[in-house]
């Protein structure tokens, strides 16, 4: 598989020059040349097969030529540890995406670009180091994904004071190839260090440095595999047992009709950046069996009004209390209009957007009907397909809400409206860890002597 850039088809490169490289030499983002597609066979187990096993066959096709079946199978089962139950929640089903070690759907992207990385750079005797920038939650999944992984050091960088306490801890408490500094500034004095020290000719000659962003191919692709996992079972009519971490305070009757072998499956998509709902077009070319996307985001509705108006205007960001979500300018806008017409996406993808007035709501709402409690960006998803249903868009068949994040990680928000959340053990795990991190002024000399006072090989 060659992948181009969004900016030109005749700019070509491998997968792994894609992912470690990040972004096209032309500034453009990567994209695979053709999107592959399942086998028929393939396609018609994938409600019986594993989690594991779909993640083969899902990413094999984009890997080919710089990673072997062997490689490829020990990434994929070291990185999900954890899959994306399919649970049964009043008339839909919650797909819950926040099984994973952070208890956000970042997981699964974060994990398995860490261990690509490795893999393609063995043999190199430098390590890599890389740099990000977090405004909080991003951190906490890139840093987690890289924790412990040969051959890889990181540094994170976050404002100080401004992130939660958990999310300092999920952060700053990993240690070993995890470095942590706070700077005394913004995330934007975050990012900017972060791009002062990539573009420095010095550190770059002493260290390999690279950045690990949310627009990385390798984040991406196996972003796939839940969508193709989820709609093959919801097709195949199945739910899952609650998990460990499935937020369900109490049991009301279920709405059976939830089960529905055989008909259409609409997936709602709480998005930002459109890195999740970009893959879930990737899985619904390659053959799973998805018939409509719904992309609900907050306030920051550059996308939605795109597919009304026809027309992209991107703006600044405004803050919400979907936060993860706050985002003008989505990236994968450029992916999403390289491989689609306006035409194509207003058949396939349903927006909308929800207040924070409305987010609460749903939060209350959800909890007293069935029991299940929605963070805030789960709950951007739950109202969207509401609102949709309220304007007679009609949508026969299995609904699945993607639940991007567990309520625990946003309890600031959550616990004043419904009382206590349950916490799932990976979040309490991460609260009992001690924050070491390095308070740096928002400075590049600051910074620069840091990072040279780390050895180039570990
Ligand atoms: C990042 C994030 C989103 C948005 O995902 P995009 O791929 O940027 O659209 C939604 N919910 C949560 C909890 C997130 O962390």
């Amino acid at each position: 598989m060659q992948y181009i850039s969004t900016r030109n088809k005749n700019e070509t490169a491998s997968f792994a020059e894609a992912a470690l490289e990040g972004l096209a030499p032309d500034g453009g983002l990567f994209i695979p040349q053709e999107i592959p597609r399942y086998s028929a066979a393939v396609r018609s187990s994938l409600g019986a097969m594993d989690f594991t096993d779909i993640a083969f066959e899902t990413i094999r096709p984009y890997v080919s030529g710089v990673m072997d079946n062997t490689a490829l199978a020990d990434i994929i089962n070291s990185s999900f540890t954890f899959n994306a139950p399919l649970i049964a929640a009043a008339d839909r089903y919650a797909v819950e995406l926040f099984h994973g070690p952070t208890a956000a759907f970042k997981d699964f992207g974060a994990r398995f670009m860490a261990r690509s990385f490795s893999h393609l750079r063995r043999g190199e005797d430098r390590s890599l180091h890389i740099l990000v920038a977090t405004s909080g939650d991003t951190g906490g999944a890139v840093a987690d994904g890289f924790f412990n992984v040969p051959g890889i050091s990181v540094t994170v960088l976050y404002p100080k004071g401004r992130v939660t306490p958990l999310q300092e801890r999920q952060i700053a408490g990993l240690g070993n190839n995890i470095r942590a500094v706070s700077v005394e500034g913004s995330f934007d004095d975050c990012q900017s260090l972060v791009k002062a020290a990539l573009s420095d000719n010095g550190l770059k000659e002493r260290m390999s440095l690279s950045s690990a962003n949310s627009i990385n191919i390798s984040r991406l692709i196996p972003q796939a595999v839940y969508y193709s996992a989820a709609a093959g079972r919801a097709f195949a009519g199945k739910a899952d047992a609650d998990g460990e971490a499935t937020p369900r305070v109490k049991s009301v009757e279920n709405n059976n009709n939830v089960f529905k072998a055989g008909l259409p499956v609409t997936l709602c998509v709480p998005s930002g950046n459109f890195g999740n709902l970009t893959a879930g077009l990737y899985a619904m070319k390659m053959g799973a069996p998805i018939t409509q996307f719904i992309a609900a985001t907050n306030i920051n509705k550059t996308i939605p009004e795109y597919l009304s108006s026809g027309g992209y205007l991107a703006r600044v960001s405004q803050a919400t209390i979907s936060n993860a979500m706050d985002v003008g300018a989505p990236s994968n806008f450029e992916r999403m209009a390289a491989h689609f017409s306006l035409e194509e996406m207003r058949k396939i993808i349903l927006g909308i957007w929800v207040s924070d007035e409305e987010t609460r709501e749903t939060i209350v709402r959800v909890y007293d009907e069935a029991g299940y409690i929605l963070d805030p960006h789960s709950a951007v998803g739950w109202k969207g397909v509401d609102k949709l249903k309220e304007e007679n868009k009609t949508f026969d068949g299995n609904f699945g809400i993607f639940c991007t994040a567990h309520p625990a990680k946003f309890s600031e928000v959550v616990q004043p409206l419904v009382g206590q959340i349950p916490v799932p053990s990976s979040l309490s795990r991460a609260m009992e860890r001690t924050v070491n991190s390095t308070s740096i002024p928002a400075d590049t000399s600051a910074f620069f002597e840091l990072l040279n006072a780390i050895s180039p090989v570990i």
